[in-house]
Protein backbone atom coordinates (compact mmCIF):
# COMPACT_ATOMS: atom_id res chain seq x y z
CA UNK A 1 0.00 0.00 0.00
CA UNK A 2 2.72 2.35 0.93
CA UNK A 3 4.28 1.82 -1.93
CA UNK A 4 1.22 2.62 -4.37
CA UNK A 5 0.82 5.97 -2.55
CA UNK A 6 4.95 6.22 -3.18
CA UNK A 7 4.17 5.26 -6.90
CA UNK A 8 1.24 7.71 -7.30
CA UNK A 9 3.07 10.75 -5.98
CA UNK A 10 5.75 10.11 -8.13
CA UNK A 11 3.97 9.80 -10.79
CA UNK A 12 2.16 13.28 -9.76
CA UNK A 13 5.68 14.96 -9.47
CA UNK A 14 6.65 13.50 -13.17
CA UNK A 15 3.62 14.81 -14.61
CA UNK A 16 4.22 17.98 -12.81
CA UNK A 17 7.21 18.32 -14.06
CA UNK A 18 5.74 17.66 -17.72
CA UNK A 19 7.20 14.21 -17.47
CA UNK A 20 6.15 10.76 -18.17
CA UNK A 21 8.04 7.09 -17.27
CA UNK A 22 8.12 6.88 -21.04
CA UNK A 23 10.23 10.47 -21.22
CA UNK A 24 13.54 8.58 -19.21
CA UNK A 25 17.03 8.56 -20.90
CA UNK A 26 16.57 6.07 -23.43
CA UNK A 27 18.63 2.70 -22.35
CA UNK A 28 19.23 4.26 -18.73
CA UNK A 29 17.97 2.52 -15.73
CA UNK A 30 17.98 2.61 -11.89
CA UNK A 31 18.75 -0.13 -9.79
CA UNK A 32 16.20 -3.34 -10.16
CA UNK A 33 13.52 -3.72 -7.47
CA UNK A 34 13.32 0.11 -6.89
CA UNK A 35 11.13 2.98 -7.81
CA UNK A 36 12.06 4.20 -11.39
CA UNK A 37 14.53 7.31 -11.59
CA UNK A 38 13.35 10.21 -13.22
CA UNK A 39 15.49 11.74 -15.68
CA UNK A 40 17.24 14.32 -12.69
CA UNK A 41 17.83 11.21 -10.80
CA UNK A 42 19.64 9.98 -13.80
CA UNK A 43 21.44 12.54 -15.93
CA UNK A 44 22.75 12.06 -19.04
CA UNK A 45 25.34 12.25 -21.12
CA UNK A 46 25.77 15.43 -23.51
CA UNK A 47 28.64 15.81 -26.09
CA UNK A 48 30.33 13.45 -24.34
CA UNK A 49 30.21 15.28 -20.80
CA UNK A 50 27.42 13.39 -17.76
CA UNK A 51 25.48 15.95 -17.34
CA UNK A 52 22.68 16.88 -14.26
CA UNK A 53 19.22 18.61 -14.38
CA UNK A 54 19.63 21.63 -11.88
CA UNK A 55 17.64 20.32 -9.08
CA UNK A 56 17.61 23.34 -6.26
CA UNK A 57 15.13 26.00 -6.31
CA UNK A 58 15.31 28.95 -7.95
CA UNK A 59 16.57 30.80 -4.71
CA UNK A 60 19.54 28.41 -4.29
CA UNK A 61 23.06 28.30 -6.42
CA UNK A 62 22.95 25.50 -9.08
CA UNK A 63 25.70 22.80 -8.55
CA UNK A 64 28.26 22.13 -11.02
CA UNK A 65 29.30 22.07 -13.76
CA UNK A 66 30.46 18.45 -13.20
CA UNK A 67 34.20 17.42 -13.64
CA UNK A 68 35.40 16.58 -17.00
CA UNK A 69 38.92 15.62 -16.52
CA UNK A 70 41.14 13.83 -18.71
CA UNK A 71 41.80 10.21 -19.42
CA UNK A 72 44.93 9.99 -17.68
CA UNK A 73 46.49 9.22 -21.50
CA UNK A 74 45.32 12.24 -22.48
CA UNK A 75 46.58 14.33 -19.79
CA UNK A 76 49.89 16.58 -19.96
CA UNK A 77 52.71 15.08 -18.37
CA UNK A 78 55.05 16.97 -16.04
CA UNK A 79 58.61 16.50 -14.94
CA UNK A 80 59.38 18.02 -11.31
CA UNK A 81 62.52 19.89 -10.86
CA UNK A 82 63.18 20.69 -7.22
CA UNK A 83 61.50 18.51 -4.61
CA UNK A 84 61.99 21.37 -2.18
CA UNK A 85 58.16 22.79 0.19
CA UNK A 86 56.21 24.56 -2.81
CA UNK A 87 56.72 20.81 -4.96
CA UNK A 88 56.20 18.50 -1.94
CA UNK A 89 53.69 20.10 0.18
CA UNK A 90 51.53 21.93 -2.85
CA UNK A 91 52.11 21.05 -6.50
CA UNK A 92 52.69 17.36 -6.63
CA UNK A 93 49.02 17.02 -3.90
CA UNK A 94 47.73 19.48 -6.39
CA UNK A 95 47.73 17.05 -9.40
CA UNK A 96 45.49 14.96 -7.38
CA UNK A 97 42.77 17.92 -8.38
CA UNK A 98 43.73 18.85 -11.77
CA UNK A 99 41.88 17.29 -14.44
CA UNK A 100 44.23 17.77 -17.62
CA UNK A 101 47.99 17.41 -16.19
CA UNK A 102 49.85 14.03 -14.46
CA UNK A 103 53.39 14.17 -13.10
CA UNK A 104 55.64 12.01 -14.99
CA UNK A 105 59.03 12.40 -13.90
CA UNK A 106 61.51 13.88 -11.13
CA UNK A 107 64.51 15.73 -11.26
CA UNK A 108 65.86 16.16 -7.88
CA UNK A 109 69.52 16.54 -5.98
CA UNK A 110 67.74 13.91 -2.98
CA UNK A 111 68.07 10.49 -4.55
CA UNK A 112 66.35 9.24 -1.22
CA UNK A 113 63.35 12.12 -1.47
CA UNK A 114 63.02 11.58 -4.66
CA UNK A 115 62.45 7.56 -4.34
CA UNK A 116 60.15 8.13 -1.97
CA UNK A 117 58.32 10.76 -3.84
CA UNK A 118 58.45 8.68 -7.36
CA UNK A 119 56.33 5.79 -4.97
CA UNK A 120 54.20 7.89 -3.44
CA UNK A 121 52.78 9.41 -7.06
CA UNK A 122 53.12 6.37 -9.52
CA UNK A 123 56.17 7.65 -11.13
CA UNK A 124 58.89 4.27 -12.49
CA UNK A 125 62.41 4.85 -11.23
CA UNK A 126 63.58 5.31 -14.45
CA UNK A 127 62.01 8.63 -14.58
CA UNK A 128 63.85 9.88 -11.91
CA UNK A 129 66.89 12.08 -12.65
CA UNK A 130 69.68 13.93 -10.72
CA UNK A 131 70.40 17.46 -11.88
CA UNK A 132 73.04 16.60 -14.11
CA UNK A 133 71.10 14.26 -15.80
CA UNK A 134 68.07 16.29 -16.62
CA UNK A 135 68.93 15.98 -20.28
CA UNK A 136 67.27 12.59 -20.37
CA UNK A 137 63.95 14.23 -20.29
CA UNK A 138 64.45 14.77 -24.29
CA UNK A 139 63.89 11.02 -24.40
CA UNK A 140 60.98 10.57 -22.55
CA UNK A 141 57.73 11.08 -24.17
CA UNK A 142 55.65 11.20 -21.62
CA UNK A 143 57.32 14.42 -20.61
CA UNK A 144 55.88 17.53 -22.31
CA UNK A 145 56.45 20.31 -19.70
CA UNK A 146 58.70 20.94 -16.68
CA UNK A 147 57.92 22.46 -13.30
CA UNK A 148 60.73 24.46 -11.75
CA UNK A 149 60.15 24.73 -7.74
CA UNK A 150 63.63 25.67 -7.35
CA UNK A 151 65.25 28.34 -5.43
CA UNK A 152 65.47 31.90 -7.75
CA UNK A 153 68.25 32.14 -9.33
CA UNK A 154 68.71 28.48 -10.57
CA UNK A 155 65.22 29.37 -12.41
CA UNK A 156 66.95 30.50 -15.20
CA UNK A 157 69.24 27.52 -16.09
CA UNK A 158 66.56 25.15 -15.60
CA UNK A 159 64.78 27.46 -17.93
CA UNK A 160 67.47 27.46 -20.71
CA UNK A 161 68.27 23.46 -20.54
CA UNK A 162 64.20 22.35 -20.66
CA UNK A 163 64.00 24.75 -23.32
CA UNK A 164 66.49 23.50 -24.99
CA UNK A 165 65.68 19.52 -24.92
CA UNK A 166 62.12 20.88 -26.17
CA UNK A 167 60.04 20.84 -23.11
CA UNK A 168 57.24 23.42 -22.31
CA UNK A 169 58.51 25.66 -18.87
CA UNK A 170 55.89 26.05 -15.75
CA UNK A 171 58.40 28.46 -13.89
CA UNK A 172 57.63 29.08 -10.31
CA UNK A 173 57.63 33.09 -9.34
CA UNK A 174 59.43 35.43 -9.04
CA UNK A 175 60.75 34.25 -12.78
CA UNK A 176 64.41 35.00 -12.03
CA UNK A 177 67.08 36.70 -9.86
CA UNK A 178 67.67 39.73 -12.43
CA UNK A 179 66.09 41.15 -14.77
CA UNK A 180 68.98 39.74 -17.43
CA UNK A 181 67.84 36.59 -16.46
CA UNK A 182 64.39 37.31 -17.42
CA UNK A 183 64.80 38.06 -20.30
CA UNK A 184 66.82 35.61 -21.41
CA UNK A 185 64.13 32.78 -20.09
CA UNK A 186 62.05 34.90 -22.64
CA UNK A 187 64.30 34.36 -25.90
CA UNK A 188 65.21 30.83 -25.24
CA UNK A 189 61.55 29.93 -25.07
CA UNK A 190 61.31 31.71 -27.42
CA UNK A 191 63.65 30.38 -29.82
CA UNK A 192 63.10 26.77 -28.59
CA UNK A 193 59.15 27.22 -29.49
CA UNK A 194 58.34 26.13 -26.39
CA UNK A 195 55.62 28.29 -24.27
CA UNK A 196 56.84 29.47 -21.00
CA UNK A 197 54.71 30.59 -18.11
CA UNK A 198 55.27 32.19 -14.87
CA UNK A 199 53.47 30.48 -11.64
CA UNK A 200 51.49 33.46 -10.99
CA UNK A 201 48.86 31.19 -8.96
CA UNK A 202 46.54 34.08 -7.51
CA UNK A 203 45.38 35.18 -10.93
CA UNK A 204 43.81 31.33 -11.53
CA UNK A 205 42.23 31.94 -8.24
CA UNK A 206 38.71 32.67 -7.78
CA UNK A 207 38.39 35.39 -5.10
CA UNK A 208 41.08 37.14 -6.64
CA UNK A 209 39.56 36.93 -10.38
CA UNK A 210 36.33 38.28 -8.92
CA UNK A 211 38.22 40.90 -7.88
CA UNK A 212 39.04 41.47 -11.48
CA UNK A 213 36.24 40.87 -12.43
CA UNK A 214 34.84 43.80 -10.19
CA UNK A 215 37.30 46.50 -10.98
CA UNK A 216 36.30 46.01 -14.63
CA UNK A 217 32.23 45.74 -13.90
CA UNK A 218 32.93 49.06 -12.57
CA UNK A 219 29.65 48.23 -10.41
CA UNK A 220 31.45 50.29 -7.83
CA UNK A 221 32.71 53.42 -9.67
CA UNK A 222 35.97 53.67 -10.68
CA UNK A 223 39.21 51.83 -8.44
CA UNK A 224 40.79 54.85 -6.52
CA UNK A 225 43.33 52.99 -4.52
CA UNK A 226 44.85 49.70 -3.41
CA UNK A 227 46.49 48.51 -0.68
CA UNK A 228 48.54 45.40 -0.35
CA UNK A 229 50.42 43.55 2.33
CA UNK A 230 52.39 40.29 2.21
CA UNK A 231 54.45 39.65 5.59
CA UNK A 232 55.89 37.06 7.52
CA UNK A 233 58.24 35.57 10.22
CA UNK A 234 61.30 33.66 8.36
CA UNK A 235 62.51 31.85 11.38
CA UNK A 236 66.30 32.16 12.46
CA UNK A 237 67.44 28.80 10.27
CA UNK A 238 70.20 28.91 7.70
CA UNK A 239 68.28 28.79 4.25
CA UNK A 240 68.60 29.72 0.83
CA UNK A 241 66.07 32.92 1.15
CA UNK A 242 68.83 34.61 3.49
CA UNK A 243 71.45 34.00 0.36
CA UNK A 244 71.50 37.01 -2.40
CA UNK A 245 72.99 34.96 -4.88
CA UNK A 246 70.20 32.21 -4.49
CA UNK A 247 67.15 34.67 -3.78
CA UNK A 248 68.29 37.77 -5.60
CA UNK A 249 66.75 39.91 -2.98
CA UNK A 250 64.46 39.49 0.14
CA UNK A 251 60.60 39.89 1.06
CA UNK A 252 60.28 42.09 -2.26
CA UNK A 253 60.80 39.01 -4.80
CA UNK A 254 59.81 36.44 -2.26
CA UNK A 255 56.37 37.85 -1.05
CA UNK A 256 56.31 41.37 -1.77
CA UNK A 257 55.89 40.42 -5.64
CA UNK A 258 52.14 38.78 -5.17
CA UNK A 259 51.48 42.63 -3.71
CA UNK A 260 53.30 44.00 -6.97
CA UNK A 261 51.72 41.96 -9.37
CA UNK A 262 47.82 42.01 -7.92
CA UNK A 263 48.30 46.29 -8.18
CA UNK A 264 49.06 45.02 -11.98
CA UNK A 265 46.32 42.79 -12.82
CA UNK A 266 43.93 44.57 -10.76
CA UNK A 267 44.24 48.13 -12.79
CA UNK A 268 45.13 46.20 -16.21
CA UNK A 269 47.64 48.99 -16.47
CA UNK A 270 51.15 49.51 -16.30
CA UNK A 271 52.81 51.51 -13.21
CA UNK A 272 54.14 55.08 -14.74
CA UNK A 273 56.43 55.23 -11.90
CA UNK A 274 57.52 53.71 -8.10
CA UNK A 275 58.55 54.76 -4.96
CA UNK A 276 59.81 52.66 -2.35
CA UNK A 277 61.74 52.59 0.99
CA UNK A 278 63.52 49.37 2.53
CA UNK A 279 64.72 48.33 5.82
CA UNK A 280 66.44 45.90 8.03
CA UNK A 281 66.36 45.47 11.47
CA UNK A 282 70.43 45.81 12.16
CA UNK A 283 72.65 42.80 13.81
CA UNK A 284 70.75 40.21 12.45
CA UNK A 285 72.46 38.02 10.42
CA UNK A 286 69.39 37.17 8.42
CA UNK A 287 69.52 40.53 7.07
CA UNK A 288 73.22 40.47 6.59
CA UNK A 289 72.67 40.15 2.78
CA UNK A 290 69.27 40.84 1.80
CA UNK A 291 66.36 43.13 2.92
CA UNK A 292 64.06 42.64 5.44
CA UNK A 293 61.67 45.57 4.78
CA UNK A 294 59.98 47.24 1.64
CA UNK A 295 57.14 49.69 1.11
CA UNK A 296 56.37 50.68 -1.87
CA UNK A 297 54.13 53.03 -3.88
CA UNK A 298 52.95 52.41 -7.56
CA UNK A 299 50.94 55.02 -9.70
CA UNK A 300 48.65 54.29 -12.52
CA UNK A 301 47.94 56.01 -15.50
CA UNK A 302 44.22 55.63 -14.51
CA UNK A 303 44.85 57.28 -11.28
CA UNK A 304 45.20 54.47 -9.40
CA UNK A 305 47.57 54.77 -6.29
CA UNK A 306 48.86 51.33 -4.99
CA UNK A 307 50.79 51.11 -1.60
CA UNK A 308 51.91 48.11 -0.90
CA UNK A 309 54.26 46.74 2.21
CA UNK A 310 56.41 43.62 2.74
CA UNK A 311 58.53 42.11 5.41
CA UNK A 312 60.06 39.31 6.81
CA UNK A 313 59.78 39.90 10.31
CA UNK A 314 56.30 40.49 11.09
CA UNK A 315 53.24 38.63 11.70
CA UNK A 316 51.40 36.95 8.74
CA UNK A 317 49.42 39.14 7.18
CA UNK A 318 48.57 38.65 3.12
CA UNK A 319 46.11 41.08 2.83
CA UNK A 320 44.39 43.78 -0.11
CA UNK A 321 42.02 46.17 0.26
CA UNK A 322 40.43 48.30 -2.76
CA UNK A 323 39.19 51.40 -2.31
CA UNK A 324 36.46 52.40 -5.37
CA UNK A 325 34.38 54.85 -5.61
CA UNK A 326 31.20 53.75 -4.47
CA UNK A 327 32.66 50.70 -2.40
CA UNK A 328 35.43 49.32 -0.32
CA UNK A 329 36.28 45.58 -0.95
CA UNK A 330 38.56 43.71 1.47
CA UNK A 331 40.56 40.78 0.88
CA UNK A 332 41.88 39.38 4.32
CA UNK A 333 44.23 36.39 2.98
CA UNK A 334 44.19 37.63 -0.81
CA UNK A 335 47.74 35.78 -1.39
CA UNK A 336 47.40 32.99 1.03
CA UNK A 337 47.11 29.19 -0.23
CA UNK A 338 43.68 29.08 1.06
CA UNK A 339 40.76 30.65 2.82
CA UNK A 340 40.41 33.50 0.98
CA UNK A 341 37.44 35.39 1.81
CA UNK A 342 36.19 38.96 0.62
CA UNK A 343 33.32 41.58 1.91
CA UNK A 344 32.16 44.07 -0.26
CA UNK A 345 31.36 47.61 1.80
CA UNK A 346 28.14 49.43 0.15
CA UNK A 347 25.91 52.40 0.44
CA UNK A 348 22.39 50.22 0.87
CA UNK A 349 19.60 53.01 1.42
CA UNK A 350 20.01 54.67 4.62
CA UNK A 351 23.04 52.23 6.00
CA UNK A 352 26.17 51.03 5.10
CA UNK A 353 26.33 47.25 4.19
CA UNK A 354 29.37 44.69 4.91
CA UNK A 355 28.65 42.01 2.96
CA UNK A 356 30.35 38.63 2.34
CA UNK A 357 30.71 37.17 -0.98
CA UNK A 358 31.44 33.59 -0.94
CA UNK A 359 33.12 31.78 -3.96
CA UNK A 360 33.47 28.12 -4.42
CA UNK A 361 37.02 26.75 -3.32
CA UNK A 362 39.64 26.05 -6.12
CA UNK A 363 42.69 24.84 -5.67
CA UNK A 364 44.38 27.68 -7.09
CA UNK A 365 47.50 25.32 -8.02
CA UNK A 366 45.58 22.68 -9.71
CA UNK A 367 43.66 25.26 -11.93
CA UNK A 368 47.19 27.35 -12.92
CA UNK A 369 48.64 23.87 -14.11
CA UNK A 370 45.32 22.70 -16.11
CA UNK A 371 45.54 26.55 -17.63
CA UNK A 372 48.86 25.82 -18.81
CA UNK A 373 48.19 22.33 -19.60
CA UNK A 374 45.57 23.70 -21.67
CA UNK A 375 47.60 26.07 -22.99
CA UNK A 376 50.09 23.49 -24.54
CA UNK A 377 47.19 21.17 -25.95
CA UNK A 378 45.28 23.96 -27.67
CA UNK A 379 48.34 25.88 -28.67
CA UNK A 380 47.57 28.75 -26.74
CA UNK A 381 49.47 31.61 -25.38
CA UNK A 382 49.74 31.51 -21.18
CA UNK A 383 47.66 34.23 -19.46
CA UNK A 384 50.74 34.87 -17.44
CA UNK A 385 54.01 34.33 -19.54
CA UNK A 386 57.44 35.12 -19.53
CA UNK A 387 56.71 38.71 -20.45
CA UNK A 388 54.20 39.19 -17.22
CA UNK A 389 57.50 37.68 -15.04
CA UNK A 390 59.39 39.99 -17.12
CA UNK A 391 58.06 43.12 -16.48
CA UNK A 392 57.61 42.30 -12.87
CA UNK A 393 61.28 42.07 -12.75
CA UNK A 394 62.14 45.10 -14.07
CA UNK A 395 59.40 47.12 -11.41
CA UNK A 396 61.36 45.27 -8.49
CA UNK A 397 65.03 46.49 -9.92
CA UNK A 398 63.54 49.92 -10.03
CA UNK A 399 62.41 49.59 -6.39
CA UNK A 400 65.35 48.84 -5.24
CA UNK A 401 66.28 51.39 -7.27
CA UNK A 402 64.00 54.13 -5.33
CA UNK A 403 65.08 52.91 -2.14
CA UNK A 404 68.35 53.19 -2.49
CA UNK A 405 68.39 56.91 -4.61
CA UNK A 406 65.90 57.88 -2.79
CA UNK A 407 63.58 59.32 -5.11
CA UNK A 408 60.57 58.36 -7.59
CA UNK A 409 61.74 56.08 -10.87
CA UNK A 410 60.25 56.47 -13.94
CA UNK A 411 58.79 53.27 -15.74
CA UNK A 412 59.09 53.14 -19.58
CA UNK A 413 55.90 51.27 -20.78
CA UNK A 414 56.22 47.43 -21.65
CA UNK A 415 57.12 47.01 -25.24
CA UNK A 416 53.72 45.00 -25.82
CA UNK A 417 51.02 43.37 -23.91
CA UNK A 418 52.36 41.03 -21.32
CA UNK A 419 49.79 38.71 -20.29
CA UNK A 420 47.85 36.43 -22.55
CA UNK A 421 43.78 35.56 -22.80
CA UNK A 422 42.24 35.02 -19.69
CA UNK A 423 42.07 31.41 -17.79
CA UNK A 424 38.75 29.67 -18.26
CA UNK A 425 38.19 28.75 -14.70
CA UNK A 426 38.54 25.12 -15.91
CA UNK A 427 35.81 22.58 -15.94
P1 LIG B 1 62.62 25.09 -0.70
O1 LIG B 1 63.85 25.57 -0.03
O2 LIG B 1 61.63 24.38 0.11
O3 LIG B 1 63.03 24.12 -1.92
C1 LIG B 1 64.10 24.38 -2.77
C2 LIG B 1 64.51 23.10 -3.46
O4 LIG B 1 65.64 23.38 -4.29
C3 LIG B 1 64.95 22.01 -2.48
O5 LIG B 1 64.45 20.78 -2.91
C4 LIG B 1 66.47 22.03 -2.58
O6 LIG B 1 67.04 20.78 -2.32
C5 LIG B 1 66.64 22.42 -4.04
N1 LIG B 1 67.96 22.98 -4.34
C6 LIG B 1 68.76 22.60 -5.34
N2 LIG B 1 69.91 23.28 -5.33
C7 LIG B 1 69.86 24.11 -4.28
C8 LIG B 1 70.78 25.04 -3.73
N3 LIG B 1 71.95 25.28 -4.29
N4 LIG B 1 70.39 25.70 -2.61
C9 LIG B 1 69.19 25.50 -2.06
N5 LIG B 1 68.27 24.61 -2.53
C10 LIG B 1 68.62 23.93 -3.64
O7 LIG B 1 62.00 26.34 -1.44
P2 LIG B 1 60.52 26.53 -1.94
O8 LIG B 1 59.75 27.26 -0.92
O9 LIG B 1 59.96 25.26 -2.45
O10 LIG B 1 60.75 27.57 -3.16
C11 LIG B 1 61.18 27.15 -4.44
C12 LIG B 1 60.70 28.16 -5.49
O11 LIG B 1 59.27 28.21 -5.43
C13 LIG B 1 61.17 29.59 -5.26
O12 LIG B 1 61.39 30.22 -6.49
C14 LIG B 1 60.01 30.26 -4.55
O13 LIG B 1 59.94 31.65 -4.76
C15 LIG B 1 58.85 29.56 -5.19
N6 LIG B 1 57.66 29.48 -4.30
C16 LIG B 1 56.44 29.76 -4.82
C17 LIG B 1 55.33 29.70 -4.03
C18 LIG B 1 53.98 29.96 -4.60
O14 LIG B 1 53.02 30.07 -3.83
N7 LIG B 1 53.83 29.98 -5.90
C19 LIG B 1 55.45 29.39 -2.67
C20 LIG B 1 56.71 29.08 -2.17
C21 LIG B 1 57.81 29.15 -3.00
Amino acid sequence: MAQDTDGASRRGLLRAGGLTAAGLALGAAGAPGYPTPTPTDLGAVTEGRVTFPNWRGEADTPSGPTPNPLPPSERVGYAIIGLGRISVEEVLPAFGEAKQSKPVALVSGSPEKAREVARRYGIPESAVHSYEEMEKLRDNPEVKAVYIGLPNAMHREYTVRAAAIGKHVLCEKPMAATVEEAAEMVAACERARVKLMIAYRCQYEPYNREAIRIVRSGELGKLRSIQAVNTQSQGQVAQWRFNHRLAGGGALPDIGLYCLNATRYLTGEEPMDVFARSYSPPGDPRWSEIEESVSFMLRYPSGVIANCLTQYDAFNDKSMTLHFERGTVEMPDAFSYVGQRMYVSQRAGSMTARTERTIEHKNQFATEIDHFSECIRMDRQPHTPGEEGLQDQKLMAAIYRSAQEGRPIEMPRPPGPTRGPDPSQGG
